[in-house]
């Protein structure tokens, strides 16, 4: 076994102590404000659709990694307290456009005012994308249940899933909800490890924490189902492209100034098909490590 096997996967499910979540240095940055214009133009007419119903029994065999009211170290009365707000958050996006049960259910379930700074938390249930420190963002709820839905497709099952871009964990514990194994890297050490304390008193066992350059993607765990990029370059990665399965699919922003959600799907072993989806906005795809 190699050295990196050694330290990796890193199971969230086994670091248990007390989370002491260190001060995170905020530098003053204009947030993204990913899709939600386009969000809006989405929802036209979608006003009568009816409220979130909870998914229909199991969603595989991943649904239910996340018990926030029973296995987790969280004051159960903060969680109550969220209950609302999180519903609530989950049919605004629905109304939307998002329309998969299982990814709008996640949603409603992760509680995102954990992964924000507490001076933030009142803003965690507002479909907005906030600062985390270093320059980035945590995702708009929108942006994040809409990717997950292009990824997830009518039937194409989340057994292996990565995302480029942990950040501070918010993407990757919803992706939990609804995948079978989850792999998350992230390029800068501080949000590595705040994701890993955020993340901490959720008891995630079906997720991973890699501190590395996504751009390399994972090629020890390798083959995906399933890759999502919460970063934008201007083109997807080689390595990226190679570590999808035979009908895997890839959504990520892609551009500069002027970015696009793109859904690539691998048709074979070198065949690619790839749409151009609505506009977004995201933080920059970066090589290397910080
Ligand atoms: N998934 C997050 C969004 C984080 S913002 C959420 O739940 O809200 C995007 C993140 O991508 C940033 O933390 C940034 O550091 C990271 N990133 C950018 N380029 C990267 C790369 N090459 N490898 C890994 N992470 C990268």
């Amino acid at each position: 076994m190699s050295e990196k096997r050694s330290n990796f996967p890193l199971p969230l499910s086994s670091v248990t102590g007390p989370v002491t979540r260190k001060p995170v240095e905020r530098a003053p940055i204009a947030t993204p404000q990913t899709a939600t214009q386009n969000a809006r133009s989405n929802s036209q007419g979608a006003a009568t659709r009816a409220p979130v119903q909870p998914a229909p029994g199991p969603a595989g065999p991943a649904k239910s990694q996340v018990q926030p009211q029973t296995q987790t170290a969280l004051p159960r009365s903060d969680l109550m307290a969220t209950e609302a707000p999180r519903r609530a958050m989950a049919q605004r996006v629905a109304r939307q456009g998002v329309k998969d049960p299982q990814v709008l259910s996640a949603l409603e379930m992760v509680p995102r005012h954990l992964f924000l700074e507490p001076a933030m938390s009142a803003q965690a249930y507002a479909d907005i994308s906030l600062p985390i420190g270093h320059n980035q963002t945590i995702s708009q709820p929108y942006i994040v249940a809409r990717m997950i839905e292009l990824l997830r497709g009518r039937g194409h099952p989340l057994r292996r899933v990565l995302e480029i871009g942990t950040g501070c964990g918010y993407q990757a514990a919803v992706l939990s909800c609804v995948a079978q194994e989850v792999y998350s890297i992230e390029r800068i050490k501080p949000l590595h490890e705040l994701a890993k304390a955020n993340l901490r008193p959720l008891r995630i066992a079906n997720l991973r924490l890699q501190y590395g350059d996504g751009m390399l993607g994972l090629p020890q765990v390798a083959p995906f189902d399933a890759i999502i990029l919460a970063a934008a370059g201007l083109e997807v990665p080689r390595a990226l492209l190679e570590q999808m399965a035979i009908g895997a699919r890839l959504v990520a922003p892609l551009g500069a100034h002027v970015q696009h959600l793109q859904r690539i799907i691998r048709t074979g072993t070198s065949e690619w098909t790839s749409e151009t989806l609505e506009a977004c906005h995201f933080v920059p795809l970066r090589p290397g490590t910080a």
